[in-house]
């Protein structure tokens, strides 16, 4: 498992009856967006509920572009995979004995659970950890980060790792390899991910042959906190479901000029009106204001009131600077309904992967619950190749690395493949990811080289499968095609060796 966030150590948890599972997480083990997730999960659970409902909104998100299967698939699973969680000792908040359901924005239900208040991946994780942990046959490696996958014969034969402890390369051998490493946001100069989401998963599978569909798809949270110094910290959505306001430098709200449900629009709505807000006023401010609101329902979310105060922010009395940041990856390694990519002995679940159960958007909290209900199945999957025979790695082929600054391509993608695109700037960027210098593969290439090696290809697909899809549509807005057409209702697809993007 070629990660240790929520979708691998489900994965594992399935596999573990059946021989050795080796999880491995390129940071310390819990360094992933499933412990920072603050929302929630959501599932058609209470009584209130019903599965074709949470269907229905989860369509209606993605924007005529999802998989009905892959959503019927998510939303039936659902609620016994939430059975399970709290069979493993998931702590949801409740009110006296009954579970507490929240709602998010564009959930027609109230549907959210979640664990203290705003530290529900935390909680997800730990009780997942400690499933996983009880077999005998699972094992982590921390500070362990996979940097190419080994082949034989054109089936995934194992990875090359790159330890952090010792700085030497190690080859590991798997009968197969499940792609759990999560999203790609550390590609924007902007986002609410943590370091290790760089895109490697997609790098790794991209290099393996595996097919990438939907990357252009990048769902930018609204609201993350923007203060020298500080991290950009997500101020959840929740927060503007319990009345929190967006205001402009000048003080003044401003969502009603941009949608009928002013703060509660769909996400991309409200990045993209923030984007336009900060160009009608010419101030590069925007700021997210609870000030209204009584005390205990702002300490309502405890974990948020304590950054934000570390910071200097006391969200009770002050309003918190704000601007949109890469969240989320609708797309990924293309995979079906049991996390099978192309590639022989190759999966894939979880954020990494593009099942399709997203389409051009992403429903709040439909990930963490994406990532128990595909891994587990891809665990399952992987059972054949359990009782297969182990294969013999080829030597890694050597290839180029091209020589960017971290910093500048964060910049580049943030500003040419970003909230708002067109062909110009698509193609500046292309030119300029393309115009480095490109060196001989680095013997013993470190973590952050294999990482700005993931970040530059993974920008490249983007840009590149941004610039094919001439329409806006979900998150992906086009400025010289504002409208949604009919004959890209289709998934895009880039594969190794063809520079051209199919549509299917
Ligand atoms: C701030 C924030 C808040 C969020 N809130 C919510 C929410 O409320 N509800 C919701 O549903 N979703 C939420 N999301 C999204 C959700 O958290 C993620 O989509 C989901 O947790 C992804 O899980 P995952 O298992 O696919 O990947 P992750 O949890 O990101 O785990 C990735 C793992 O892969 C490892 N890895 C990566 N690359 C390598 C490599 N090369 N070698 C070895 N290991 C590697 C990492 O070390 C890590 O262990 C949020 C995301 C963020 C960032």
């Amino acid at each position: 498992m070629i990660g240790a966030g929520v979708a691998g150590l489900r994965a594992a948890i399935e596999l573990a009856p059946a021989g050795q599972v080796l999880v491995l997480a390129k940071d310390k083990p819990n360094e992933s967006s499933s412990q920072y997730a603050q929302g929630g999960i959501a599932a058609a659970v209470s009584d209130e509920d019903e599965v074709e409902l949470h269907e229905q909104d989860t369509l209606v998100a993605g924007d005529g572009l999802c998989d009905r299967d892959a959503v019927r698939t998510l939303v039936q699973e659902g609620p016994r995979a939430i059975e399970e969680l709290l069979e493993w000792g998931a702590a949801f908040d409740r009110e006296g004995t009954k579970l507490m359901f929240g709602r998010e924005g564009a959930h027609s239900r109230n549907r959210i659970l979640h664990a203290q208040g705003d530290s529900t991946g935390r909680e997800i994780l730990r009780s997942l950890w400690q499933k996983a942990t009880a077999y005998p046959s699972v094992r982590l490696l921390s500070f362990t980060a996979i940097t190419e996958l080994l082949e034989s014969g054109g089936s995934i034969a194992g990875a090359l790792a790159y330890d952090a402890w010792t700085g030497d390369s190690i080859e590991i051998s798997a009968k197969a390899v499940l792609l759990a490493t999560g999203g790609l946001g550390r590609v924007y100069s902007a986002t609410t991910n943590p370091d290790v989401a760089t895109g490697d998963g997609i790098g790794l599978a991209y290099r393996a042959g595996a097919e990438v569909s939907d990357v252009e798809f990048v769902q930018f949270h609204p609201t993350a906190l923007q203060l020298p110094g500080a991290p950009c910290f997500l101020l959840s959505e929740a927060l503007r479901g319990e009345g929190a306001l967006l205001r402009n430098a000048r003080g003044e709200r401003f969502m009603h000029r941009y949608h009928p449900q002013e703060e509660l629009a769909p996400r991309d709505v409200v990045s993209r009106s923030m984007v336009l807000e900060m160009q009608r006023t010419g101030e590069a401010r925007i700021l997210l204001d609870l000030t209204h609101l009584p005390a205990e329902r702002v300490r309502r979310f405890p974990r948020i009131y304590e950054t934000c105060l570390r910071y200097g922010i006391d969200l009770c009395t002050q309003p918190a600077p704000v601007h949109p940041a890469a969240h989320y990856a609708m797309g990924g390694v293309r995979t079906d309904l049991d996390g099978r990519t192309n590639v022989d002995r190759l999966f894939a679940a979880g954020e990494v992967a593009c099942t399709g159960v997203h389409g051009a958007n992403r429903l709040a909290s439909n990930s963490l619950l994406e990532g128990v209900v595909f891994g587990a199945r891809a665990g399952k999957a992987m059972l054949d190749s359990a009782a297969a025979r182990r294969l013999m790695p080829e030597p890694v082929r050597p290839t180029l690395f091209p020589r960017m600054e971290e910093t500048e391509l964060r910049s580049l993608a943030w500003e040419r493949a970003g909230i708002m695109r067109s062909a110009d700037g698509l193609e500046d960027a292309l030119r300029r990811l393309q115009d480095v210098a490109w060196v001989p593969h680095p013997a013993n290439a470190t973590r952050i080289e294999c990482e700005v090696r993931n970040m530059h290809l993974v920008a490249t697909l983007i840009a590149r499968c941004a610039l094919a899809r001439e329409e806006s549509r979900g998150a992906h807005t086009r400025t010289d095609f504002p409208e949604r057409r009919l004959e890209f209702q289709k998934h895009s697809i880039a594969k190794k060796g063809n520079l051209e993007v199919v549509f299917v």
